[in-house]
Formats: structure tokens, sequence, C-alpha cells
């Protein structure tokens, strides 16, 4: 039994092609998520990293579905 679903910490990214800006990621982990002041694009700050089951709250609130697991640990 691994034990770590919904809780195990992912990576997460941004592609900034398909952001369409927004915030709702930076309202909803703002140490995660940071917009540029300029451009409107979602980046990621920090570690990057997130607990599976915030990871996938914040990508299925992207709009842009501009939001991805790009690893696990
Ligand atoms: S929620 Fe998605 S579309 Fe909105 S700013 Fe964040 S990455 Fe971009």
């Amino acid at each position: 039994m691994s034990g770590d679903e919904g809780t195990g910490l992912v990576a997460v990214a941004v592609d900034a092609d398909v952001c369409i800006g927004g915030g709702q990621c930076e309202m909803l982990e703002e140490a995660t998520f940071v917009l540029d002041d300029d451009t409107m694009i979602s980046s990621v700050t920090g570690s990057g990293k997130l607990p599976r089951a915030r990871a996938e709250l914040v990508i299925d609130r992207c709009p842009g579905r501009a939001i991805s697991i790009v690893g696990s640990e």
C-alpha cells in the first residue's frame, strides 16, 4: 500500500502559451503560482510542489487548462 494517494507531493508546471490569465491558480495556491504584473500570465514559484489533491484541484479550476503535473515524489 502506497498510502500517498491525494497526499504525496507533485511538481506542477504552467504552459505560458495557453495560460489566459485570471489568476485562479494564484488565488488557490499563492505560494506556488504567481501572475506576472505585466503579462498577467502565471508561472510556478517556490518549490513548485503541492499535495496531489491540491494540484488536481487547481488543475481542475484552471480555465486555460494550462497547469499540469510534471513529476511526483
Ligand atoms: S488558472 Fe490557469 S489560465 Fe488562470 S492564470 Fe492560472 S495557469 Fe493561467
